[in-house]
């Protein structure tokens, strides 16, 4: 009896430590355990990355590029492959405009249990996007939500691609204004690779179908878009920029594109 007692309850603890691994492995933005994973650049001197994620998305991917233009900052923009079939012609600019184009995947899904295959099409379809809109082929990818899976790394390395994750989130899809500068103020070091969000992405893949059932089964058709309610439009970093710039600035930090940071690294 107190065999089986003993026995569920190893076998218990094992799963739970196996899940925390599996969920610090896959989840956690710094984590190198799949892979290696660009979270910061060189400590030495005081330059710092701005990547914008989830667009284009007009207006405010216009809106952004604006201010930055007006302020001379080089960005990084980690874009989606079905909205750059929508919205070629912002694509066009920030690439004109000289900022780096990051790949986003498709349809912004978590990775976590898609299979190789799909994955691939997710980079492969987003990076022909990007080239038929552009000419550009990126080097750089950032998984939705920070989410990497079995079958990520390998597509990567086989596209020659680097994986770039951040030191510092705005949390700009929950914050107002005010708040994302205080946030990313908090987070500034030489270095440093700040997240920040053009445009707004609802779940996909594997998480938008198990929880479409499970709402489903629930009685409830919409509910599975609340996991992720656009509380902020990107509308609140627009606002936020100028003073995320200014600030930095006041502090002696200089913007640089993701890439200078990937290429010493
Ligand atoms: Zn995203």
């Amino acid at each position: 009896m107190w065999t089986i007692f003993w026995g569920i309850l190893i076998v218990a603890a094992v799963a739970d430590v196996l899940g925390l691994l599996l969920w610090y492995a896959c989840s956690w933005p710094r984590s190198q355990v799949l892979g290696p994973a660009l979270v910061r650049g060189p400590a030495d001197g005081k330059r710092i990355a701005l990547t914008f994620d989830d667009g284009p998305s007009p207006p405010y991917t216009g809106q952004v590029l604006d201010i930055l233009q007006a302020h001379k900052v080089r960005a990084t923009f980690f874009v989606c492959g079905k909205d750059v079939e929508q919205h070629p012609e912002t694509l066009r600019r920030i690439y004109s405009d000289g900022h780096t184009i990051g790949n986003h995947t498709w349809a912004h899904p978590y990775l976590y249990f898609l299979g190789r295959t799909e994955i691939a099409e997710e980079i492969d379809r987003t990076q022909s996007a990007i080239y038929q809109a552009t000419g550009f082929k990126p080097r750089l990818f950032r998984p939705p939500y920070g989410g990497r899976w079995f079958g990520l790394y390998p597509a990567l390395r086989k596209r020659g691609m680097r994986l770039v994750q951040w030191s510092v989130s705005g949390d700009d899809w929950k914050l107002e204004a005010h708040a994302i500068v205080t946030a990313v103020r908090a987070g500034l070091r030489p270095g440093a690779v700040i997240l920040l969000h053009d445009g707004r992405q609802k779940p996909g893949g594997f998480l938008r179908r198990f929880l479409r059932k499970s709402t489903r089964a629930m009685g409830s058709r919409d509910q599975h878009l609340q996991i992720h309610p656009p509380a902020m439009t990107a509308a609140e970093t627009v606002k936020a920029l100028p003073a995320i710039i200014d600030t930095a600035r006041a502090m002696g930090y200089e913007f640089v594109s993701v890439e200078d940071f990937a290429s010493t690294r």
